[in-house]
């Protein structure tokens, strides 16, 4: 007889809201991490009263209700709206795509001089069908901002050729026609204050929780511990890499205490959109919360290419990968005991609400 209902491997969200949801309905949980801290990704560490996102930046957006509502209900969320700014060769151009960035880069100042200056580029380059991540951007916003503020920046961040990039990465990004830099469309947007780490201290109060703990160090003895297991953890290594690697991006940061500066770049997100400066970006933390203290706290991202053993971030859903993890995909369904959820077991690229939302509905399933 097993004593638990689920063991869940993992403490990043996708984990802990299904903890924090299974715990509510009374099941016995337990949940484990190979880390030292709860939280997977969106873990923040605090470092002089500034919440340091020790994953990397990381800004909570959804137009789900019913998502907002639940990490509300947790936490309390500012009213941060990612603003980022791109640095090109020391010259400084709003992010997303907007009116503001149209007139730094044309000069032009209505809407109707800046659609037909990207139609014109659109025209000129041929691009119809686009089939790739520069086709994609040049025919949504033309060649003057695809080469100042996407290719370089794309190509250090996935260490790939822009054309050898599937286009859907570049959609995620917003092209707007008013002076707007929203980086994202969605109706809801925020920060936890406190960080992110409270908010998963939140869903995981009353759940057993066992840190320093890799799932396959002993596998069949958690195995035999509870009657289902739901596993976050990469795909390919829970089946042994019987079918070879995914390949992830991976990216790794640098990150300095600035004792006796109050502000060293004025916003939370400068993008390094060139190819010389070697980091993509520079997040300045305080500025998620708005802080005011008398030091702060910068990280300059890096990113290079996952190698086995390095923490993977970003799946790369390319052709090859993508059809690798169809075959792990199968494997996956075959088992009745496991389940698998998350941005590593489903090999997406998730961002966080579509997090909640995958494991809302695990939950449902589960709970029905
Ligand atoms: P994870 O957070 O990766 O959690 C998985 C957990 O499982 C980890 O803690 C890991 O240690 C543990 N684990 C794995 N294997 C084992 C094992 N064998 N035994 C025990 N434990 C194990 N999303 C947004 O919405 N907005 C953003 O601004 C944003 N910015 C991002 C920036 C970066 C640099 C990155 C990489 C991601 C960003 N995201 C953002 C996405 C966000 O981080 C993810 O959607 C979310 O954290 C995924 O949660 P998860 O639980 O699926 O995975
Ligand atoms: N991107 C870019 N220039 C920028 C910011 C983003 O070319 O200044 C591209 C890049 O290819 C990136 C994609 O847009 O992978 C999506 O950007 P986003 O900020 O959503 O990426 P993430 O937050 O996941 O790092």
């Amino acid at each position: 007889m097993s004593s638990l209902d689920y063991l869940i491997v993992g403490t990043g969200l996708f984990g802990s809201v299904l903890a924090h949801k299974l715990h509510g309905i009374g099941k016995k949980c337990l949940i484990i991490d190979k880390r030292t801290h709860i939280g997977g990704n969106v873990y923040t560490e605090n470092i002089n009263g500034i919440n340091v996102h020790k994953y990397g930046a990381h800004i909570f957006h959804t137009s789900n209700k019913q998502v907002w509502d639940y990490v509300n209900s947790l936490v309390e969320f500012n009213r941060y709206t990612n603003s980022p700014v791109a640095n090109y060769k020391g010259k400084l151009y709003n992010l997303p795509f907007n009116m503001n960035t149209f007139y730094q880069m044309w000069g032009v100042t209505t809407p109707e001089q800046a659609a037909a200056k990207i139609a014109q580029q659109r025209q000129e380059s041929g691009i119809v069908n686009p089939s790739n991540l520069e086709e994609q951007a040049i025919s949504l916003i033309g060649k003057d901002i695809y080469y100042t503020l996407i290719k370089d920046y794309t190509e250090k961040q996935w260490g790939r050729k822009a054309t050898e990039l599937p286009a859907f990465i570049i959609k995620r990004l917003p092209v707007r026609f008013t002076f707007d830099n929203n980086y994202f469309n969605d109706k809801y947007q925020g920060i936890p204050i406190g960080g992110y780490t409270k908010l998963i201290e939140k869903m995981l109060e009353g759940v057993e929780v066992k840190l320093n703990t890799d799932y396959f160090e002993n596998k069949p003895y958690f195995d035999s511990i509870a009657d289902r297991v739901v596993y976050t953890g990469e795909i390919d290594r829970f089946f042994d890499y019987c079918y070879g690697h995914l390949e992830y991006r991976t990216v790794f940061f640098e990150t300095e205490l600035l004792e006796g500066i109050s502000n060293y770049q004025g916003n939370a997100v400068i993008n390094y959109t060139d190819a010389v400066t070697p980091y993509t970006r520079i997040i300045e933390h305080k500025h998620f919360e708005f802080g005011q203290q008398p030091d702060t706290v910068i990280s300059r991202e890096y990113s290079k290419e996952w190698r086995p053993g390095d923490e993977p971030y970003y799946p790369v859903n390319d052709d090859r990968n993508s059809a690798l993890y169809a075959k792990y995909k199968e494997l996956a369904g075959k088992q009745s005991k496991v389940i698998f959820g998350g941005r590593l077991a489903e090999y997406r690229y998730y961002d966080m609400h579509q997090v909640i939302e995958s494991a809302f509905e695990l939950y449902d399933k589960l709970t029905k």
